[in-house]
């Protein structure tokens, strides 16, 4: 009886082997990726972050530091905070030059090279005039002469920098820099890289009209944007399905009020200072956010005809709605962009 337990037992040895060796030869499947989704205040805006990563400590630790990114490039660049190094610039207007952060200098680069590519459309010497107007805090029209006065101070090319001693200095006294029109992507931008560095696989950073996304969700999908209807709340014009890029959309549907059945909204065409009259919106797909932030801006005062152009130039992904409503898709977005029945 013993003797056939035994064998049995020894029988049976295989078997265990083989069950104990199984597990360790297979390689485990990685745990599945896990998605986090979290939503703050920053910025004047909602900032939306998610984050795709291979566990949930990471995911976590992803989106603090994607948040704490915004809120130091908040405290850095904020005109409306008087200790940023903006505010310090700002304050030395027509006085004297000021030492800023390799970011901020690099920022400011940055915003003065697509005043170029987009023939003065986009300018953040516009603060004068953004001060004036205050939309839609007090929805005023200003006085022509209060825009004539603020006109001789809205000129990119006395926002002097200085490469080596990495100053800026703005020539006139009551210059005013206004980064509202590439602030938020340049936020995204960093924010993404810090996610990413984090450990995160995929990402998507969304503030406001602004989005950076990197890598992909955890289904192994693109993210899809959607693009709002500057015209239908709540309604989405088109989508697209987005990897390791920035989508922005500039809209005159933001920020504005209506005064007599004229809607007077917060992009403002540098050469009138009055509300840019050419677009309902426009969106630009880039590789990275602050361009895609910018140009949207930019291209919304160039215009449907010489923004198209632009970004055909560039070789960068629009959707331009005109002032009547009517579409236009850059060559470079016409395959991926569908459009809303
Ligand atoms: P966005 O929503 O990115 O199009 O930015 C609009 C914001 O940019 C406004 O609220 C202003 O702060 C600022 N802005 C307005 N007009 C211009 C312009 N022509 N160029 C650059 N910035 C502008
Ligand atoms: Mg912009």
């Amino acid at each position: 009886m013993q003797r056939r337990a035994a064998l049995f037992l020894l029988a049976c040895i295989p078997f265990f082997t083989a069950c104990a060796i199984i597990p360790i030869s297979k390689s485990s499947p990685p745990p599945p990726p896990v998605t986090l989704k979290r939503a703050q205040f920053l910025m004047g805006t909602l900032v939306e972050l998610t984050a795709v990563a291979p566990g949930d400590v990471i995911a976590q630790a992803a989106l603090t530091a994607g948040f704490q990114e915004i809120r130091r490039l908040e405290n850095m660049l904020s005109t409306w905070i008087e200790t940023s190094e903006l505010s310090r610039v700002n304050q030395a207007a027509g006085l004297e030059p000021i030492g800023v952060s390799a970011e901020t200098f690099d920022l400011l680069r940055r915003a003065l090279e697509v005043a170029e590519y987009t023939e003065g459309g986009f300018n953040i010497a516009i603060g004068p005039a953004v001060r004036l107007w205050n939309i839609p805090e007090a929805p005023r029209i200003p006085a022509a002469r209060e825009l004539d006065i603020a006109a001789q101070y809205v000129d990119h090319r006395r926002i002097h920098l200085d490469p080596t001693r990495r100053t800026v200095f703005l020539e006139k006294p009551g210059m005013r820099i206004d980064i509202g029109g590439i602030g938020k992507g340049f936020a995204a931008e960093k924010a993404a890289a810090v996610m990413r560095e984090i450990g995160a696989t995929g990402g998507l950073v969304a503030v406001a009209g602004d989005f950076r996304v990197f890598g992909r969700r955890a289904d192994g999908t693109a993210w899809p944007i959607g693009i709002q209807h500057p015209r239908e709340p709540g309604k989405i014009l088109a989508t697209l399905d987005a990897t390791d890029e920035a989508v922005s959309t500039s809209g005159d549907y933001e920020r504005y009020f209506m005064q007599d059945g004229v809607r007077y909204h917060h992009i403002l065409d540098p050469k009138t200072l009055q509300p840019a009259r050419l677009c309902q919106s426009v969106t630009i797909i880039a590789p990275d956010a602050t361009t895609a932030d910018a140009l949207a801006t930019g291209v919304f005062v160039m215009g449907p005809v010489r923004g198209l152009a632009l970004a055909e130039r560039l070789g960068l992904g629009a959707v331009i709605v005109d002032a009547g409503g009517g579409i236009s898709i850059s060559s470079h977005a016409r395959n991926r962009v569908k459009l809303s029945p």
